[in-house]
């Protein structure tokens, strides 16, 4: 357990939350300021700070435990999508830092929007990007 980290409370039962689920390796709560009706989080027992920490079986279980929501979400709440969003770093918006999946229900009259809009580039630049990334 990682000191001061609000999520380990919460896995320590040190810290109120709404539990949905839970396994071994996992436990899904409900997201204190949901975007949208039953927003929820997925997070791995085990302290990670974010995707570049985090041991390959703890994500693997937590991509299981979200599909599995998603599928309880669409049953229970009769959601129409989900979104799966991770957030790694501030300057993509992290703020709570153990890892964790957001679990979004999407409902077609939900007023969330995307948050970037696509840019125009030319083919050069996608090229030269990939070549850095192979
Ligand atoms: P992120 O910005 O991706 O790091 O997401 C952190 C999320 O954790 C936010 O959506 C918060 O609303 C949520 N959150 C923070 N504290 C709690 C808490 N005690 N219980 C449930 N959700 C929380
Ligand atoms: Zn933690």
């Amino acid at each position: 357990m990682a000191d001061d980290c609000i999520f380990c409370k919460i896995v320590a039962g040190e810290m109120p939350s709404e539990i949905d689920q839970e396994d071994e390796h996992t436990i899904a709560f409900m997201d204190i300021n949901p975007w949208t009706r039953g927003h929820a989080l997925v997070i791995p027992r085990n302290h990670s700070a974010n995707l570049y920490e985090i041991p390959d079986e703890d994500l693997a279980h937590v991509a299981q435990a979200a599909k599995r929501l998603a599928e309880r979400m669409r049953e229970r709440l009769g959601c129409d999508g989900i979104n799966l969003l991770n957030s790694t770093g501030q300057a993509a918006w992290q703020t709570v830092f153990h890892f964790h999946m957001h679990v979004i229900p999407r409902y077609e009259d939900d007023p969330l929007k995307l948050p970037g809009s696509p840019q125009q580039v030319e083919q050069e630049q996608l090229a030269e990007v990939a070549a850095e990334l192979r």
